[in-house]
């Protein structure tokens, strides 16, 4: 091999990696499960968060998620499964990220990353207009089956026992949507629902007869869940994140879906 043939293969090997370095660099490589796609896991049947219009599945948590596929140049892909399903999915490599108006707890932080907060949730109290039960300590406190929304921060609390402030495992009936629950609280199956509140006033907007109460039962913090060995996404949606809240995507994401009450 001629000095130039050298020349030209070194040029040529050194532009290939200068090219594959840059492509790592801003593609990131083996971040997610399938090159070049964000799979996100949701359940979408809690409005405005994530649920269908026509086929597609639209909401806070699919326009928030879009934002940040976009961000990092991948596809985003939303599988709709069970809620109950998304942590092991998101432990077990099926699925990328969790999105789905889920909340920051102690216990599943044991087995998944969660990402920077994006939003914030309190878990209402749904019951039929005219019920007897008009707060929480009446609910508490009386012999009534309450509805959620199977592994739920709803379900948690109210399983827990009333010493821990809830109302037992056998005064809870769970179901696998929160819709289903409405529908169980209509036919007079279970006596109040507990859920999340954006869902709880979707669901009584779209129902009559039922209301919310005002007394809200607890705080939580919306979070994306991770993969806990892979600290690379997890570092690059909160990146993607912050530089969405600071610009204010975010914001104005949430308040297309929840407009500012005046
Ligand atoms: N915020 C609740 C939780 O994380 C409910 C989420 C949901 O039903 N999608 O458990």
């Amino acid at each position: 091999m001629n000095s130039f043939a050298k020349k030209v293969i070194a040029t040529v090997l050194t532009a290939a990696m200068a090219f594959s370095f840059a492509a790592c660099s801003t593609k990131s490589e083996g971040m997610t499960i399938e090159e070049g796609k964000l799979i996100m896991a949701t359940n979408a049947f809690f409005p405005p968060y994530e649920y269908y219009e026509g086929e597609t599945i639209t909401g806070i948590d699919a326009e928030i998620a879009q934002a940040v596929a976009d961000k990092l140049g991948l596809e985003l892909v939303i599988e709709d499964v069970s809620f109950d399903s998304i942590i092991a999915g998101v432990q077990s490599g099926k699925y990328d990220i969790g999105c789905a108006g889920m909340t920051v707890t102690e216990s599943r932080l044991q087995s998944v990353n969660f990402t920077s907060t994006y939003a914030t949730g309190i878990q209402s109290v749904i019951v039929a207009e005219g019920s007897e039960i008009t707060d929480v300590d009446t609910l508490l406190a009386g012999d009534y089956i309450v509805g959620v929304q199977s592994g739920t921060t709803g379900d948690i609390y109210m399983s827990s026992s009333v010493e821990d402030g809830g109302v037992g495992e056998d005064r809870v009936d769970r179901y696998a949507r929160g819709n289903d629950a409405v529908v169980a609280l209509m036919s007079g199956k279970v006596d109040a629902v507990v859920i999340d509140n954006e869902p709880a006033k979707a669901f009584v907007a779209a129902n009559e007869g039922l209301t919310i109460l005002d007394t809200a039962y607890a705080e939580e913090d919306y979070a994306m869940a991770i993969n806990k060995d892979n600290q690379e996404l997890l570092d690059a949606v909160n990146g993607a994140l912050a530089e969405l809240e600071a610009d204010g995507t975010l914001d104005a994401i949430i308040t297309k879906y929840i407009p500012a009450e005046s």
